[in-house]
């Protein structure tokens, strides 16, 4: 399939994440000029969101400005805008001021947000964690929280919902801020971090020894997991479970499942399948829509024997690189080729030395270091695309892993940063929708702050 136009190529994607980090910088390589859309003017790191919700990074370390990575890169523009509908006929994005951009080719790569599976009050009432403000809002919230509610029993325990990798992640970090608070005699008693999973395992796509390994670490940090149970409501100071107990809480995490990106839904002429999100061929391109394609977590993306691809960076950042050559072929009049993913495994974090990963053809899994090794070296190569200084993430890394931080979570100090060594115009403008207590550089509140503490409380929250 050939772009039959008289104009010159001209790639638009929606979305700056890790798909697109792949496929725009494959692109401007090649002189394509490329369009990038996105609602925030950064590019965000998913993986490390956890450690920004439990003061071991500032949100800004993890964020980095579209017009930085793309610096050296002048066929690439940025368009800092919500996009509002998708034309796929016409591969044409319209903003929510109004505009068009039109392109030969379209790339959409939103990304996913929360999914609530319409439990009561979720989306009201607890906290999601996909995206830098979401992050930097729940940091403040267990800030507030910790100072006011310290002394009455239970105001510092958390609900998380969801035993996957995310639950399982901030769980083991929470627990870990909770000791570093009582270590520095912030708080008398740490809260109870309560993981809810309706699954009867923790990390349920990993194997037998690593839902134990999981769940012995965690127990060592003092999480109480509540397994084979769902939540069937979330209010505002308390959670209600699907085995009619209840638990008192301030502060529900979600972890409980994620859909495409909310501008599919408002997007017709596309094949929308599980979790909403937009089926592709095998050379991820949009079936009956000549030169649109769809990457990353918006996407369901075909793997071996009738599967679909998981949600992950490897995946996202792999099939942008595969669209990008997909259109350089359809650009040359060469035939597009189906996508190969390269399986990196999965891991997890579940806080300092403690890790699991399951790598290889035969999963193969290992613990400890050894799995640590293996997650840093795979969140290195995905942060590659935004950072080119990754040794100072690797560094940072390790002395996260290694050693106790017990003294150096923001309460009681500065937390470690990553020594990217950016100058202050590479320095994100992240915007959070709540009242700061301190500014924060880098972090700044909308002209006029919305009040509400959830992402999902409204459809304009900048960030989520
Ligand atoms: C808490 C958490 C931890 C994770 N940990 C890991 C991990 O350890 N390892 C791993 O491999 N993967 C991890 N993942 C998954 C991984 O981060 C994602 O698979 C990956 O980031 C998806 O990239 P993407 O480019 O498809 O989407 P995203 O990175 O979500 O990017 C989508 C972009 O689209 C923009 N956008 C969406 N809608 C609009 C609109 N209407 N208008 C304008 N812009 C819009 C958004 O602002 C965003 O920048 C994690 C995810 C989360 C949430």
């Amino acid at each position: 399939m050939t772009a039959q136009t008289d104009e010159s190529p001209h790639v638009v994607v929606l979305g700056g994440g890790l798909a697109r980090v792949g496929c725009a910088h494959r692109l401007a390589d090649e002189g394509v000029r490329v369009t990038l859309v996105d609602r925030n003017d950064y590019h965000q790191f998913q993986p490390l969101l956890y450690q920004v919700a439990t003061s071991q990074l500032p949100a800004e370390d993890i964020a980095r400005p579209h017009r930085t990575i793309f610096r050296e890169h002048p066929t690439v523009g940025i368009r800092t805008a919500d996009v509002a509908e998708i034309d796929v006929a016409n591969r044409t994005l319209t903003l929510s001021d109004g505009d068009r951009i039109t392109g030969t080719h379209l790339v959409v790569a939103a990304g996913a947000r929360p999914e609530y599976f319409g439990v009561p009050g979720a989306a009201e009432h607890a906290f999601p964690l996909y995206s830098v403000a979401d992050a930097e809002r729940l940091r403040r919230h267990l800030q507030s929280t910790i100072h006011t509610g310290s002394e009455t029993a239970g105001a510092l325990d958390v609900v998380v919902v969801g035993g996957g990798p995310t639950g399982v992640e901030i769980t083991g970090a929470l627990t870990e801020l909770m000791a570093a608070l009582v270590a520095t005699e912030r708080i008398s008693k740490p809260g109870t971090i309560i993981v809810v999973e309706r699954g009867k395992t923790l990390l349920g796509a990993f194997s037998k020894k690593s839902h134990k390994y999981a769940r012995k670490r965690l127990a060592e940090h003092g999480a109480d997991p509540r397994l084979g149970t769902g939540v069937a409501a979330v209010h505002a100071d308390r959670v209600e479970l699907d085995d009619g107990s209840t638990i008192r809480t301030r502060t529900v995490i979600w972890g409980g499942g994620e859909s495409a990106a909310s501008v599919v839904g408002s997007t017709t002429g596309l094949t929308i399948g599980r979790g909403g999100r937009i089926d592709v061929q095998p050379d991820l391109g949009v079936e009956g829509r000549p030169h649109v394609y769809a990457i990353g977590d918006v996407a369901n993306i075909p793997g071996r024997h009738g599967t679909i691809l998981p949600q992950l960076g490897s995946v996202a950042q792999q099939s942008g690189v595969w669209a990008a050559d997909n259109i350089l072929r359809e650009l040359h009049g060469d035939k597009r080729k189906p996508f190969h993913y390269k399986d990196k495994g999965i891991m997890a974090m579940i806080g300092r030395n403690a890790a699991v990963a399951e790598v290889g053809r035969h999963r193969h899994q290992v613990e400890g270091p050894v799995a640590f090794a293996a997650w840093l070296g795979v969140h290195a190569m995905l942060l590659s695309g935004a950072h080119s200084k990754t040794d100072a993430f690797v560094s940072w890394a390790w002395d996260y892993f290694d050693r106790d931080h017990a003294a150096t979570v923001e309460w009681s100090g500065t937390p470690r940063r990553i020594a990217w060594g950016d100058e202050s115009a590479d320095i994100p403008h992240i915007i959070v929708d709540e009242l700061a207590q301190s500014p924060i550089q880098g972090i700044r509140q909308p002209p006029n702050p919305a009040g509400t503490r959830s992402a999902a409380a409204g459809p304009q929250v900048p960030g989520s």
